[in-house]
C-alpha cells in the first residue's frame, strides 16, 4: 500500500490528464504561443515556487534523478565526501556514489535523522557536503545542521523525498539549505508514480541543475544556447502526462497534511499513556508530514514481541531504509581516488561500510517500530497501524489492539 496521494487520485488528475492528451502535445519544452501546449510541468514548477517560497523549482523524472542533478550542479565529484545518514533509502547514498563521490555515513539520534555531533566528527578536509534526511516526514534538526555546515563551508542538502509539503520553524523543507530535493514515487506524499523535484535559492546552481537534466540547456531552452552548450547533462525531463497528475495532486496537499495530522495525533494521544513508551522526538511537531508514527521500546526483546503480536517487524529488520540491511554497500570498500586534491597521509581515503559501523543507529532502529499514518509501507516497516481513510471508529480501534499487544509483552 502506497502513499497518502494514492488515495485522493480522481477526478481532478482524471481531468488534467486528458486535457495534456487531447492536446496531444506531451513533451515539457513547447511554443507558449501554440495553444496545444499545456505547459504542466512549468506550471507545476511556478506553483512548487509559489507556495513553497522558493526561488527555482526544477521537476525531473524521480527524487533519485533530483539527487543525481542535485549533486551534479553543485560539482560534487571525485576526491569528495558527502556524510549522509546511516537510516535512509538507498538512493542518498547511490547518487553519491553515481557522481564518483564517496557517502560517509552518520548516526541518526532520537529523530532518526542526522545526529550533529556525529556529523562533526566525520568532517573531513574532504567533505564537500552534508545530505539532511528527513526520514519518514520529520523535518531534521536543520538549525544545527545549518550551523555546522556554514563553519565548516561546505553545502547542506536536503533529500525531502519523504516530507513534500512539511516545514521546519515555518519555512518549507528543501528550501532551506543550499539545494533540496522531492520524490513523487507512489510511496510518498504526493505521487505520479514516479517524478521529482530540484529547488533552490541560487540562480547559478538552478541554471547548472537545468542543464545538467536536459543535456546542457540553458533554463527552458531560451533559444540562446546553441555554440554554448558548456555542460554534459543527462535527460531526466518530466513529461506533460506526469507535470499534469502532480498539479492535481500538488492541490491537494493542504488537505491531505490536515487529514494526517488529525489521524495522527488521534491514535498517539491515545496510546501515550503507555509505561515504557517513548515516542520518536519531533524537531518540529508543527511542520512534520504526519505519515509515520515511530515509537521506541525499552529493548530489542520486548520490541520483538510486540511486533510479532502485530505482524510487523523492527526497524531494523524492514528490510529497506537501514545501511546494515543494504546488501548493495555492505563489505564494499569506497576509495577517494583521482582527482583528489588533499594528498594527506591517509591517501587514499577508503570508506568501508559493515554492519554494526553505526552502533547508536542500530541500538535505536532494534527497538523501534514504525506505525503507519499516512504511508502504509512494509519496506518502512509500517506493516501495522493506520491509513489515510481510515475512520475515527478504526483508529480507535487499532490503538486497542497496539496497547493489548504492548501490555502482553513487557
Ligand atoms: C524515495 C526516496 C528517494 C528516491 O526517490 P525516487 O523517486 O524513488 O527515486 C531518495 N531519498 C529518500 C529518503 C527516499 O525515501
Amino acid at each position: 500500500m502506497p502513499g497518502p496521494g494514492y488515495e485522493w487520485i480522481g477526478k481532478e488528475e482524471e481531468e488534467e490528464v486528458l486535457d495534456v492528451l487531447r492536446s496531444r502535445w506531451l513533451f515539457r519544452h513547447g511554443d507558449d504561443k501554440n495553444p496545444a501546449f499545456k505547459r504542466k510541468v512549468k506550471t507545476l514548477e511556478e506553483m512548487v515556487q509559489e507556495k513553497f517560497g522558493t526561488r527555482h523549482a526544477l521537476a525531473v523524472t524521480s527524487g533519485t534523478s533530483a539527487l543525481i542533478t542535485a549533486l551534479s550542479a553543485l560539482g560534487i565529484g571525485p576526491g569528495d565526501e558527502v556524510i549522509v545518514p546511516g537510516y535512509t533509502f538507498i538512493a542518498s547514498i547511490s547518487s553519491v556514489i553515481v557522481v564518483r563521490a564517496v557517502p560517509v555515513l552518520a548516526e541518526v539520534d532520537e529523530s532518526l535523522t542526522l545526529d550533529a555531533a556525529d556529523v562533526e566528527r566525520k568532517i573531513t578536509p574532504r567533505t564537500k557536503a552534508i545530505m539532511a534526511v528527513h526520514m519518514l516526514g520529520n523535518p531534521c534538526n536543520l538549525e544545527r545542521l545549518c550551523a555546522i555546515a556554514g563553519k565548516h563551508n561546505i553545502f547542506l542538502i536536503e533529500d525531502a523525498a519523504q516530507a513534500f509539503g512539511a516545514s521546519y520553524r515555518g519555512e518549507r523543507v528543501g528550501t532551506i539549505g543550499k539545494i533540496g530535493i522531492y520524490s513523487f514515487n507512489i510511496f510518498k506524499t504526493i505521487n505520479a508514480g514516479d517524478g521529482g523535484m530540484v529547488v533552490t535559492d541560487d540562480d547559478d546552481l538552478y541554471f547548472r541543475a537545468f542543464g545538467y537534466h536536459d543535456h546542457g540547456h540553458f533554463p527552458n531552452r531560451a533559444g540562446v544556447e546553441i555554440g554554448n552548450r558548456s555542460i554534459i547533462g543527462q535527460n531526466y525531463r518530466m513529461n506533460e502526462l506526469t507535470g499534469a497528475v502532480l498539479i492535481a495532486q500538488f492541490r491537494k496537499i493542504d488537505m491531505i497534511t490536515q487529514r494526517l495530522r488529525y489521524l495522527k495525533s488521534r491514535f498517539k494521544r491515545q496510546i501515550g499513556g503507555l509505561r515504557d513508551l517513548t515516542f520518536r522526538t519531533i524537531n518540529d511537531p508543527a511542520g512534520e508530514s504526519n505519515t509515520l508514527l515511530t515509537v521506541f521500546f525499552p529493548s530489542m526483546e520486548v520490541a520483538d514481541r510486540v511486533a510479532g503480536k502485530l505482524d510487523t517487524t523492527t526497524v531494523s529488520k524492514s528490510g529497506w531504509h537501514v545501511y546494515s540491511n543494504m546488501e548493495q554497500i555492505l563489505g564494499k570498500r569506497m576509495i577517494t581516488g583521482h582527482g583528489c586534491p588533499y594528498k594527506c597521509a591517509s591517501y587514499p581515503c577508503k570508506q568501508e561500510y559493515s554492519k554494526g559501523m553505526l552502533p547508536g543507529t542500530d541500538h535505536l532502529l532494534e527497538r523501534a517500530i514504525n506505525l503507519s499514518v499516512g504511508v502504509v509501507d512494509r519496506g518502512l516497516g509500517s506493516g501495522f497501524g493506520i491509513n489515510p481513510l481510515s475512520t475515527d471508529e478504526e483508529v480507535d480501534r487499532k490503538a486497542k489492539e497496539f496497547i493489548t499487544a504492548v501490555r502482553g509483552s513487557l
